[in-house]
């Protein structure tokens, strides 16, 4: 077995063998030796079809030719210039035509830089220390965010991270997702003292938790009448639900949001985007500092002008239908083999839940049976299909799902089989 010779050379040099916590389980992660279309090869010689597809950038499916191409010439061009491009522009372009929110764009290099930057200039411009996040939420790991977080932090059982000093994170206020009375509460004790509410409108880091009819509409009503500047975290959703995001898909258009994962198709990137009158506090136009080495790099831009390109209605009706399909038939196979489970879908996303209630916020989502998941998660790797590693995780389908999608639903038949 060359990835347990791996993970064990690995765990000599690397902290905990892995470079990002959420790619650990275990006894041992598989070790990837290459991917095309949806499916990852590992180096002991096995496939696996993908729905974790690297936590959600890779929606065209792995080694796009189009990308790789344009790729490939920017190479030869140089990587890194320090100076600014016109390919910058294009896809800043191809941004505020799709996003609904966005006349303004930074480029920064991750979605954490791009929640941590927009949090900043939302505290600039308003001159308001503090924030509101909803519990589960994961937006990056910084320090203003990283309390009651989702995804590998809570995964590996630090919602709250040691290291993060109290008086940073005595101005991030929690209330529970979906919940309208909460919000108002906090808003109300915290009056003309909030800077803004970051939201990840459709939650992927703690499984797919979907907003209840009319949720978003009311963070955006309630947020306007109070001053408070709407942060939508798209770093997921963006791209994703429709071509400029959930806030196209739910037609609540936020003040400020974040971006990442599918904007630099396969190479590292995030973006702070949003209303001009804000933006414009950013340096060097104004005084809320945000800067980056990488920042708009010519290669990760140019991988996002040819994913973003290749984004079309087709993109969006064949990647719903792919999930939509495996989500219906995690719902039967649940029914019919009696297993305790709630399943959610929205476009390319959905997660199953092993869960008697319905998963509406944070603490719901934690009384899930955890261990029937990793159970199932298992069941489906050797039948080489390879989803997140997590129950706080979400699923993702790709447009080169096509031909696999059967095959999925044949060997969930077994896993449920297996399961019961
Ligand atoms: N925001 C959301 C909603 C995310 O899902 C993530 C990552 O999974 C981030 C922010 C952080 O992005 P990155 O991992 O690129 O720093």
């Amino acid at each position: 077995m060359k990835s347990k010779e791996l993970f064990e050379r690995a765990k000599k040099y690397l902290v905990g063998g892995v470079n990002s916590p959420v790619r650990y389980f275990k006894p041992y992660p598989f070790f990837v030796e290459r991917a095309k279309d949806c499916y990852l090869y590992d180096v002991d010689g096995n496939k696996y079809i993908d729905y974790c597809l690297a936590y959600g950038p890779m929606v065209l499916g792995h080694a796009n030719e189009k990308v790789i191409k344009k790729v490939e010439k920017q190479l030869y061009l140089g990587t890194a210039y320090g100076c600014p491009t016109e390919k910058e522009i294009i896809l800043a372009e191809m941004v505020v035509d799709r996003v609904p929110c966005a006349e303004l764009v930074r480029f920064v290099n991750s979605g954490t830089e791009a929640t941590m930057s927009a949090i900043r200039l939302a505290r600039g411009y308003t001159g308001r220390k503090k924030i509101i996040k909803f519990d589960g939420a994961y937006h990056g790991a910084h320090d203003y965010v990283l309390v009651k977080s989702g995804s590998g932090a809570l995964t590996h059982g630090t919602p709250n991270s040691p290291g993060i000093p109290e008086e940073t994170t005595k101005n991030t206020i929690l209330v529970p997702f979906n919940d309208e009375e909460a919000l108002e509460k906090a808003i109300k004790e915290n009056r003309d003292e909030i800077a803004c509410v970051i939201v990840e409108p459709v939650m992927g880091n703690v499984g797919c938790i979907l907003p209840k009819e009319g949720y978003l509409k009311f963070l955006r009503e309630i947020t306007e009448e109070n001053n408070i500047l709407l942060i939508f975290d798209e770093v997921i959703t963006g791209f994703r639900l429709a071509r400029g995001g959930a806030q196209e898909y739910f037609n609540v258009v936020p003040d400020l949001a974040t971006l990442g994962k599918i904007l630099g198709g396969g190479f590292p990137i995030g973006a702070i985007v949003g209303k001009r009158e804000i933006m414009e506090h950013f340096s060097p136009s104004g005084k809320v500092y945000q800067a980056g080495t990488f920042n708009g790099n010519p290669v990760s831009v140019t991988a996002g002008i040819a994913t973003l390109e290749q984004l079309d209605e087709n993109f969006y009706k064949k990647t719903t239908k792919f999930a939509e399909e495996i989500a219906n038939a995690l719902k039967e196979l649940s029914e019919r083999y009696k297993v305790e489970a709630k399943i959610y879908q929205i476009a390319s996303m959905f997660q199953i839940y092993f869960n008697k209630e319905e998963v509406i916020n944070y603490d719901i989502a934690k009384k899930s049976d955890t261990e029937k998941y990793m159970k199932y998660f298992h069941e489906l790797l050797k039948r080489g299909i390879f989803v997140p590693p997590s129950q706080f995780e979400c699923c993702f389908t790709s447009i080169k799902h096509e031909e696999v999608v059967e095959e999925t639903i044949n060997k969930l038949e077994e896993v449920f089989k297996a399961l019961t």
